[in-house]
């Protein structure tokens, strides 16, 4: 199948998701997850109808920007991000999807007030539990938004998280339901310039599931460009070096 009739085939899914629920597809917003994509394949999905090319190594996403900053896409950085990379992520991500921490979001807020703007972001909640995933800890998560809130330099426009890799259903809903939880609980606790737009959760096995639970935006790699040979264990490390 070719990269065009798997965009067909995903956005057939997400819509049709979308109606057992009564939304529309237009409600989801698709972003490609094209790690160890090459360019020119990231260029053919632009052009068949993927707008958005989410990200997770800055130095592998910087290489593609500069081929592909001319095409009509938003740019996404989803990976886990380290505070040295700030300076580099703010170069090209329209929106990071991936901050969990505060340290973080000082540093991100030192960067930003030097280049006098500001940037959306998501806040990454660690909804599976799980050692290996990146993400503030669920009963965190609330008070974390609410620190972030202060900083005028970063906007909230929502929360992200991965699921449980598992083919046990229920676990999966779980995970999402949690981050749908805590995404009303953020919106009843009507905190000053946080805007709960976008709930991005579900990948290529899980977002008719994550749409199913209340995702609005969706992050989907295999099922567009195929398997990548590159394991995930090299874009989730293990051990989580910067957080002592
Ligand atoms: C790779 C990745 C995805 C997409 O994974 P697929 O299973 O290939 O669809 C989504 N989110 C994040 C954070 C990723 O790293």
């Amino acid at each position: 199948m070719s990269i065009k009739e798997n965009l067909m085939h995903v956005k057939q899914n997400i819509a049709d998701a979308a109606a057992r629920i009564g939304k529309k597809a237009e409600d989801i917003t698709l972003v490609m997850a094209t790690k160890t994509v090459d360019a020119e394949r990231i260029r053919e999905a632009v052009r068949n109808g993927g707008h958005i090319i989410g990200e997770n190594k800055i130095q592998e996403a910087l290489k593609k920007y500069e081929v592909l900053k001319d095409e009509d896409a938003a740019w996404h950085f989803i990976g886990h991000l380290q505070t040295n990379k700030v300076k580099d992520v703010l170069k090209f991500a329209d929106l990071i999807h991936s901050v969990d921490r505060l340290s973080l979001v000082e540093k991100l807020d030192q960067r930003l007030l030097k280049e006098g703007r500001s940037t959306d972001i998501l806040i990454q909640v660690n909804t599976s539990y799980e050692e290996s995933k990146y993400g503030v800890a669920p009963e965190e998560a609330i008070s974390l938004v609410k620190e972030t809130s202060r900083y005028d330099t970063l906007r909230i426009r929502g929360l992200m998280t991965i699921g449980l890799f598992t083919n046990d259903e229920v676990k999966i809903r779980k995970c999402f339901k949690l981050l749908k939880d805590i995404h009303d609980s953020v919106i009843k606790e009507g905190i000053d310039r946080v805007e709960m737009q976008y709930l991005s959760m579900g990948m290529s096995g899980d977002y008719q599931i994550a749409i199913e639970e209340g995702a609005s935006m969706v992050r989907v790699g295999t099922a567009i460009f195929g398997a990548r040979n590159t394991p995930d264990a090299y874009y989730w490390p293990s051990e989580k070096v910067e957080r002592k």
